[in-house]
């Protein structure tokens, strides 16, 4: 009986003089996320976009656009003729097909953008109603707070008639804010930043700094794992991910400076580097997951200290929440799992005792000054590997594969 899927987006509906663009996107994200399915049809009507299943299984497809940023809300509807008869027993059929699994209290609810239909609204819930009554025995109505919703939808182009609502993501269609840097660690809260830099529109290519053979393949293995989980939920369905040899960087960071301003300084660099390649790669910004007081490297003076190498903005999704918040999306994204695996990152390896917890920029400076870390950087740069992650993990593409650290 439900023929078609009724899209509603969600925030760009504010958005007033650039709608289309990011209508255009959403809709070409969806079909893109949906190519497995042929069969499907797609119609666009204004602010509303429908998937036609042509008997495809639903639940085949409500997986799918759970996990597709800018959908705000989908419901699986069915398509009706404006003929209030018709209406009416299409109507009573869909409600008895969910009062079989899911028993309640009831309303009816129309809404009637379409305009020369030659009922209002409330007439129009009234006399579906009472059909309802006459033909489904012991049904009760609850115009309060009802367990069943039976939604009449009458547009323009036809009614539509169901009784489920399906929540999304929210957020922005992938790609339309622009592209950004991720610094991903492999810890806890990078990926999950990520996630949020996802949804909020920002396309993402991840970097990240390895140290071997102080860190593991294992530990790039990790990050390969983490940002898979993050795909499905790209316009392309893939990422990027940049690998950055810093063995070298690490090691002049820790036989030239000053014990306590290492990680302050390990950090600049990394910020450098992310900061060069945002450049050379056309992104904006760059996307981490430093949480404010977390600990010493993200304090409000060494965050300033760290950030003063760039002027690019630097987006901090996680800036202000509770671990525990953190933890909470990481399950629901699964990626928790992965993050507590057990490989040293290059942060937690040279973790001097007592960390500077304020670190002075002039100071930083100063210790910069005793290598020379623009070559080093150089040379980072001219070796890093790619390796294109996609949903099917069989596409890997290793577009440099010689160039391992
Ligand atoms: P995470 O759980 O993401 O590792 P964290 O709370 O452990 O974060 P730090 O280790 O201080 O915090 O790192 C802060 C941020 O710096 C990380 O969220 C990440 O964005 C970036 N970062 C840290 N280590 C690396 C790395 N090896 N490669 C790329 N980015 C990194
Ligand atoms: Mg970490």
């Amino acid at each position: 009986m439900s023929d078609r899927i009724l899209i509603r987006y969600g925030e760009l509906s504010l958005k007033k003089s650039n709608r289309k663009q990011f209508t255009d996107k959403m809709k070409f994200t969806i079909k893109r996320a949906l190519k497995d399915y042929p069969n499907l049809e797609y119609l666009d009507c204004s602010m509303r976009f429908y998937i036609i299943l042509n008997d495809v299984n639903p639940d085949l497809i409500i997986p799918i656009l759970k996990k597709i940023p800018g959908i705000y809300s989908f419901s699986i509807v069915s398509y009706c003729e404006k003929d209030l008869d018709k209406i009416k027993e299409l109507s009573c059929k869909l409600l008895k097909e969910e009062l079989a699994h899911n028993e309640g209290t009831i309303k009816v609810n129309t809404s009637r953008s379409d305009k020369d239909f030659p009922m209002e609204s409330l007439e129009i819930s009234k006399a579906i109603a009472s059909y309802l009554f006459k033909n489904i025995p012991n049904l009760k109505a609850d115009v309060h707070n009802p367990k069943i919703v039976l939604n009449v939808d009458l547009r323009v182009e036809g009614c539509f008639i169901y009784t489920n609502i399906h929540y999304g993501l929210g957020g922005l269609p992938n790609g339309s804010i622009g592209k950004v840097e991720l610094l991903i660690s492999g810890g806890i809260d990078s990926v999950v930043a990520g996630y949020l830099g996802i949804r909020k529109g920002m396309e993402i290519e991840a970097i990240h700094y390895a140290s071997p053979p102080y860190t593991s393949d294992m530990a790039v293995q990790k990050v390969i794992d983490l940002l898979e989980k993050l795909t499905p939920y790209t316009e392309y369905q893939s990422i990027t991910l940049i690998i950055v040899p810093f063995t070298k960087i690490q090691q002049a960071i820790y036989d030239n400076c000053r014990d306590d301003y290492c990680i302050t300084i390990m950090r600049r660099m990394m910020y450098r580097i992310a900061d060069r390649l945002a450049r050379e790669r056309n992104a904006l910004g760059i996307l981490n997951g430093e949480n404010i007081g977390q600990v010493a490297s993200q304090t409000l003076e060494s965050i300033q200290t760290i950030g003063s190498v760039t002027d690019l903005p630097v987006i901090r999704p996680l800036s202000t929440m509770d671990k525990s918040e953190i933890i909470e999306i990481a399950k629901q994204i699964d990626t928790y799992d992965i993050s507590i695996r057990p490989y040293e990152d290059c942060c937690t390896v040279f973790v001097p005792k007592h960390p500077q917890i304020k670190p002075r920029k002039e100071m930083a400076e100063s210790q910069e000054k005793k290598f020379d870390y623009q070559t080093l950087i150089d040379e980072a740069v001219n070796n890093v590997r790619y390796i294109k992650l996609t949903t099917n993990k069989h596409h890997d593409i290793f577009l440099n594969d010689d160039n391992i650290f």
